[in-house]
């Protein structure tokens, strides 16, 4: 068996669902399993119609016509015949929405958000379905929510891995291909759940865990696993090859690479993960594996921007030791503060943080009741695996550089915006 997984990127318009087709006739037409995200932007665009629904109905029914009208688009162009039955099944499930609105009655957002937003893989899998069927595919549609089973936490699902292993062998067709929808569940009460943004990499995960699968593919507008941020850095390096282990430690220094999340089921049952680019298929990307060794070997950059680095001094020239430590931790734990990194003296304390809550001024003055506390913004964190003489000169080059932490095989250096 194997899975393969499309971003909202790859299918954002009808050029991409064509070359979806084109990626599948290059494969085997049976056990196989693809699993799709809403179709570029949508995920955002169902966010603010529930933002209209609670705080602005005004705009409501334009937010919903807004998505309609993109999808409408891209069956137009992919349908010549205008009596194909998806233009009736989009205007239905637009019509469902509606009148799920009209009746709903739960002040709960998260639960109107997961019935809501969950829409936008329902129609991306059913056009990719319809398309594929046109063109001689054979295929079977599954809906998520009739195999993955999770809890009631809406916006972010625990999964029920054993109910969930047993539905997705129930309703599988090995002799063609299957497709369901990335990111969307369902509960004990079969209302609709959500994995958290971006989770269609993770239900394919649980999908290739289900099923003992060969591989996981997951289709990117990017070439692979790159050691650093393109956005970023000049000419970085496609990594071949690279470990579980190591795509963890990359995404959790700030890699957006693959999400731990998703590693985990395949890690547990030996399933090697390849990411691809999309529109260059035949090129080889990166296979995440077992054990391997980082290949090739080159220095991995990840940047974290807009920190903030605190010293904390004690007031009474007494040591910051493990009572107050224990205590600023406590602090910023109960403030979702995270830390990238701490170092500290006798009487004094650096923590390099991020504020994702805007609850650093609460924190600053929890802290002041014990601590001489200074702040410094716009603080910007690199983290080196595996670097040289080299990877350090290519960041030191304009920047005052605040403080660094250096292991055998990771640097991390504090710099001070420009
Ligand atoms: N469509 C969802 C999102 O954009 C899930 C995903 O694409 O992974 O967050
Ligand atoms: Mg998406």
């Amino acid at each position: 068996m194997e899975v393969n997984k499309f971003g909202g990127a790859s299918i954002r318009d009808s050029s991409g669902v064509k070359n979806l087709l084109s990626i599948l006739k290059t494969k085997k037409k049976e056990k196989l399993f693809i699993v799709v995200s809403a179709m570029g932007k949508t995920t955002n665009n169902f966010e603010k119609v529930v933002q209209n629904y609670f705080d602005n109905q005004k705009d409501l029914d334009y937010s919903l016509k807004f998505i309609y009208d993109y999808h409408y688009q891209i069956i137009n162009e992919l349908f010549e015949n205008s009596r194909h039955k998806i233009f009736e099944d989009l205007k239905l499930i637009f019509k469902a929405i509606k009148d799920f609105l009209m009746k709903n009655k739960s002040p709960n957002f998260s639960f109107v958000y997961d019935q809501v937003v969950s829409n936008g893989e329902l129609i991306s899998s059913k056009i990719i379905y319809e398309y594929l069927n046109e063109n001689g595919i054979l295929i079977n549609w599954i809906d998520a929510r009739e195999i993955i089973k999770t809890d009631s936490k809406h916006r972010g699902a625990k999964v029920k891995w054993d109910e969930t292993n047993q539905k997705i062998s129930e309703k599988i067709d090995l002799k063609m291909v299957n497709i369901t929808q990335g990111f969307i569940a369902s509960d004990d009460n079969n209302f609709t759940t959500t994995l958290g943004r971006e989770g269609s990499d993770y239900s394919a995960a649980i999908i290739a865990y289900g099923l003992n699968a060969k591989s996981l593919t997951i289709w990117k507008d990017v070439p692979g696993v790159l050691n650093a941020d393109p956005k970023l850095f000049e000419n970085p390096v496609l990594l071949k090859d690279i470990s579980y282990g190591e795509t963890i430690e990359l995404a959790f220094y700030g890699a957006s690479v693959i999400h731990p999340k998703t590693l985990q089921p395949l890690q547990k049952k030996e399933i090697p993960l390849y990411v691809k680019p999309f529109l260059n298929p035949n090129s080889q990307g990166t296979k995440i594996t077992r054990g391997v060794d980082i290949n090739p070997k080159v220095p991995c950059y990840i940047v974290k921007k807009n920190l903030f680095l605190l010293r904390l001094s004690s007031l009474d020239f007494s040591f910051i030791v493990e009572e107050n430590i224990s205590e600023i931790f406590k602090e910023l734990h109960q403030n979702k503060i995270k830390v990238d990194l701490t170092q500290n003296s006798a009487i004094s304390m650096y923590l390099c943080i991020e504020d994702k809550y805007s609850k650093l001024d609460n924190l600053i003055s929890k802290l002041k009741a014990k601590f001489k506390v200074k702040c410094i913004e716009n603080i910007e964190l690199y983290t080196i695996r595996h670097f040289d003489k080299n990877s350090i000169k290519k960041i030191l080059g304009n920047y005052d550089l605040i403080l660094q932490q250096r292991t055998n095989e990771v640097l991390k250096l504090v710099i001070k915006q420009a």
